[in-house]
């Protein structure tokens, strides 16, 4: 029976690399060479939001405008092939690749000591109607995986305050006023877990573009309390 179903999987999904159409092992979704190809963040970076930049410590945008995140850990930068990779699995949702990418977090979360205090993982919501389509949500998916290789707790904390239009076509400008006071604190989630709020939230993410999206679930963790929230995104867009 299982063969039958592994036979009929490799016939829907043929065992070939989706990023480089190489020839793949069963069960694989990505080649190894692909993953070997990531850009990991090696750049010079903002202190704050991981950014690439060119001099100093912090990048403009965090002076002028300081975000209620305390810092963004960023595994790699948005370029080919992790950018495809990420957008291959947003959209077509594999075991495998999941399991790789919690791994890719997890690997940037270990070289870093001062997170280590933290008990708690959670991620961005989504919008109803996307999730509804999709049928899940990946960050949330990240973040559970990644909780169960870290040992720590996935909560779902936040929650969409109203249903905001879409994020991928707007100008940077846009993205900001866009996801004002977006999210909102599920408050009995919260009381659940009261007794590890001190220690800080780490909140996971895909991609981070600009920045707004992270911007505005920081402020809701903060307002609630939460003293320490860190970004934990796969990919930083340059
Ligand atoms: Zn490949
Ligand atoms: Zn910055």
């Amino acid at each position: 029976m299982l063969k039958l179903l592994n036979d009929i999987c490799n016939f829907v999904f043929p065992p070939y690399c989706s990023i480089c159409g190489e020839a793949l092992e069963r069960e694989k979704v990505v080649c190894n060479w692909c993953f070997g190809k990531i850009h990991f963040v090696t750049n010079k970076a903002c202190r704050i939001c991981g950014k690439p930049i060119k001099s100093g410590n912090i990048c403009k945008t965090c002076k002028k405008n300081p975000p209620d995140f305390d810092f963004i850990i960023g595994c790699g930068n948005y370029v080919p092939p992790l950018s495809n990779i990420i957008r291959f699995y947003k959209y077509n949702y594999r075991t495998s690749l999941l399991k790789r990418l919690a791994c890719i977090l997890y690997s940037a979360y270990q070289t870093r000591g001062d997170v280590k205090r933290i008990k708690l993982v959670t991620w961005v919501p989504m919008r109803r109607a996307e999730l509804r389509e999709r049928g899940y949500n990946q960050s949330r998916q990240l973040a559970d995986k990644f909780a169960r290789l870290s040992g720590l707790r996935s909560v779902s904390l936040l929650r969409k305050a109203r249903n905001i239009p879409s994020q991928t076509k707007l100008s940077n400008e846009g993205r900001l006023t866009n996801v004002l006071g977006a999210y909102e604190m599920d408050y009995g989630a919260l009381d659940k877990v009261s007794e590890y709020i001190d220690n800080g939230v780490i909140i996971v993410d895909d991609v981070l573009t600009t920045g707004a999206t992270l911007r505005e679930c920081a402020t809701a963790l903060k307002e609630a309390g939460i003293p320490r929230v860190v970004g934990l995104v796969l990919a930083i867009s340059p």
